[in-house]
């Protein structure tokens, strides 16, 4: 071999932390991903990761989803396809939502959405209205675009649309971000009057409206809610007209690790963000989306009914064991569907600290402070409901119950 005579290297010439650009430098990680770090302990049992319940997976069908695809469309299922997304699945996405294909684009999970429509709306210091909590992916995504972040308060039934037309007087806003169903990560669903309330106010200012919808299709209890999106394309007349974004996503009702959402919303939005996406990752994979297809009709429908009904049951134990082995004074939502439930402690107590005595006991949960955008909430912590067994949650809601009294003492 040709020894190359390259000069030699200082190895320690290269400075990263002054090369990352600002945008990188407002990236960090997730509090949440540290956290499961020390929750992948065997006995651990953990109520912090938001997984969906694995041994619910259909594998079955999506085996046999993959081999249909493959004798169906041979090695176009493995070529490069459109970025805008594979015709079949929009098609289907379109008629259920009574839009046109047009107005429809598959997205890399709906975190890409989260990340490429930051992209196209967030300018640097643009005011961008967030529900205090918020899921802090959203946060993550958005950081690196410079928002300004204003909190909206919020009670049991979501973001408080009083308060928000205050808001709204006092000071001009870009975007609202919300997740109305559900919500990761109190659990809390914005009731009908305020969704109506929502889409007036931030129609007659001008703020555009992303609606992250992942969890609305998995409802365990009380009556099912139109989208903000669907409301508008009522209230402002059609798809052209509305000012909501909306992001859906397979993750939830199907299989997350095929990473397969979707974005439904104006013609000039879907086109900007096919700009963006052909930057990002050209497409979502062909293959996946091609399998998704195959099960959104044969498969999914009975999926959703099945996970509905585990969660429901799971969530309604944890909320009895809480008010048996809770002292007075915690208080925790009560979410009609999803995979979250939020619990205050009394003021003063701090749930990091709480994080590390409830470890000991081996049991896990999310400290809430992350998810606010602007500070607070150290008394917080959310609780996953989505994938643990009855008999851990029994165990495990009374070791943490022990172990805020112990904190309290
Ligand atoms: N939005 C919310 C509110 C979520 O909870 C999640 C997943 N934790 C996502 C978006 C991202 O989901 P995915 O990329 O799998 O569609």
């Amino acid at each position: 071999m040709t020894a190359l005579n390259l000069p030699a290297l200082d190895r320690s010439a290269l400075d990263w932390d002054a090369a990352f650009s600002p945008q990188a430098r407002r990236l960090s990680s997730s509090a949440i991903r540290e956290i499961l770090k020390i929750t992948q302990s065997q006995d651990m049992i953990s109520f912090a990761g938001g997984l969906p319940a694995p041994e619910l997976f259909p594998l079955r069908e999506v085996r046999e989803a993959a081999n249909t695809v493959l004798d169906r469309y041979g090695p176009a299922a493995l070529q490069y396809s459109s970025t805008e997304g594979h015709l079949p699945l929009r098609e289907w996405l379109s008629a259920r939502a009574g839009i046109d294909a047009a107005n429809v684009q598959i997205m890399t999970g709906s975190q890409q959405t989260l990340d490429l429509v930051g992209k196209l709306l967030i300018g640097e210091g643009d005011a961008v209205l967030v529900e205090a909590p918020t899921y802090l992916g959203a946060l993550q995504s958005f950081n690196p675009y410079g928002p300004k972040y204003v909190q909206m308060a919020a009670d049991d039934e979501g973001i408080d649309v009083d308060a928000l037309e205050g808001l709204l007087e006092r000071q001009r806003a870009k975007l609202l971000y919300a997740v109305p169903n559900f919500q990761n990560p109190t659990g809390r669903t914005l009731s009908l009057e305020r969704r109506r309330r929502l889409l007036e106010l931030t129609a007659r200012h001008g703020v555009i409206v992303l609606e992250d919808d992942p969890y609305g299709a998995l409802r365990f209890s009380g009556e099912a809610l139109p989208s903000l999106y669907e409301l508008s394309l009522k209230m402002f007349g059609g798809p052209e007209h509305s000012h909501v974004i909306y992001s859906g996503s397979f993750s939830k009702v199907l299989v997350p690790g095929l990473r397969d959402a979707w974005v439904q919303a104006a013609s000039p939005l879907i086109g900007k963000l096919v700009q963006a996406k052909q930057g990002a990752d050209l497409h979502t994979p062909t293959f996946n989306q091609m399998i998704v297809a195959e099960l959104v009709e044969t498969v999914m429908p009975a999926q959703i009914e099945r996970v509905r009904a585990v969660y429901g049951e799971r969530a309604r134990h944890m909320m009895a064991q809480m008010d048996a082995h809770f002292p007075a004074g915690v208080t925790h939502t009560s979410p009609q569907g999803g995979m979250f439930l939020w619990v205050t402690l009394p003021q003063g107590l701090d749930t990091a600290a709480l994080l590390k005595r409830a470890v000991e006991r081996g049991v896990a949960f999310v400290p809430g402070a992350p998810f606010f955008a602007l500070g607070g909430g150290h008394n917080t912590l959310r609780l996953s409901f989505s994938s643990a067994t009855l008999e851990q949650i029994e165990r495990g809601i009374a070791a943490l119950g022990q172990s805020i009294r112990e904190a309290l003492a």
